[in-house]
């Protein structure tokens, strides 16, 4: 495994893949892995030559109060997890690379990225549109490996890569959880055993939401209804937001279909931020 972080040793790496008629996937990260990247890596290689994952937090899509700063950055243990899931490149540019001084460009979508998560982080899928199209444009690879996690993100990144023609196939891994329920991520460090004991409340009434549909439940108020009061049990946890909505536009829907429609959970649990959402 290689580790390359200049823009333009990156781009004649690439090209020489290529060049050898090798079918290159991309991995996006922020690092501090966890097994659900891993997932996602281990996906890439089976389905391309040459698995390229980018390490690299980026500024732009973290507003002015959030934790830009303190989000964790463990570069050697990452390389070490990269290698072993079967990554062959790993990426890290500088932000001084991505944004060099007087940068001036960004790609917006106005649809998708406006509802749920563009609400409390209005400038956040700005910085993510920005850098996933930064990052095409640099790897050009055939196949791009996102997280169920992030469904939002999923869905601004296709309608971005369409609109825009990119000629990335957009691949998606489900979300991988701990086996008490709780969805991986690089966040969930920040929670003590307490937090996270209520953290737990997010995962649980996502389970209980898809039994419903299950059951034969399809009306968005009762599923609605339901998850937030299991939440409400937890006196750490503030809901910001539980919604039923179509899983390529964020929009609300009316009822549940199975297949088309995921519910989405956003929730303080005391100062931490977590998303969540399942497919129903
Ligand atoms: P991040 O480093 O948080 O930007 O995440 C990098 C990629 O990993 C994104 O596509 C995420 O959706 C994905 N990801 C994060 N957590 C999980 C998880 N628990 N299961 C699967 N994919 C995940």
């Amino acid at each position: 495994m290689q580790t390359i972080s200049s823009i333009p040793e990156m781009q004649t790496r690439v090209g020489s893949l290529r060049a050898a008629g090798k079918r290159v996937a991309l991995v996006p990260t922020m690092g501090a892995l966890h097994d659900g990247h891993l997932s996602l890596i281990r996906l890439a290689a089976g389905r391309a030559d040459a698995v390229m994952v980018s390490i690299f937090v980026n500024p732009t899509q973290f507003g002015p109060n959030e934790d830009f700063t303190r989000y964790p950055r463990e570069l050697d243990a990452d390389l070490q997890k990269c290698e072993a899931a079967g990554a062959h490149v790993v990426f890290t540019p500088g932000a001084e690379d991505i944004y060099p001084k007087g940068f001036s460009t960004f790609i917006t979508e106005e649809a998708v990225a406006r509802p749920l998560e563009g609400v409390s982080r209005p400038a956040h899928f700005r910085g993510v549109t920005t850098v996933v199209a930064k990052l095409f444009n640099i790897v050009r690879p055939d196949l791009a490996v996102f997280g169920q996690k992030d469904a939002q993100q999923v869905a601004v990144i296709r309608k971005m890569t369409a609109d825009l023609h990119l000629g990335v196939e957009i691949v998606v891994g489900p979300t991988l959880r701990d086996a008490d329920g709780m969805a991986l991520s690089s966040r969930n460090r920040y929670l003590t055993p307490a937090q996270r004991a209520d953290a737990l409340s997010l995962g649980r009434a996502l389970r209980r939401a898809k039994e419903m549909v299950a059951a034969g439940e399809r009306r968005v108020d009762r599923l609605v209804a339901e998850a937030t009061h299991l939440l409400a049990q937890h006196r750490r946890v503030r809901v910001i937001y539980a919604a039923i909505v179509d899983r390529d536009t964020m929009e609300p829907v009316r009822e549940a279909t199975p297949g088309k429609t995921l519910m989405a959970l956003a929730a303080w649990v005391d100062e931490v931020r977590l998303i969540d959402n399942e497919p129903l």
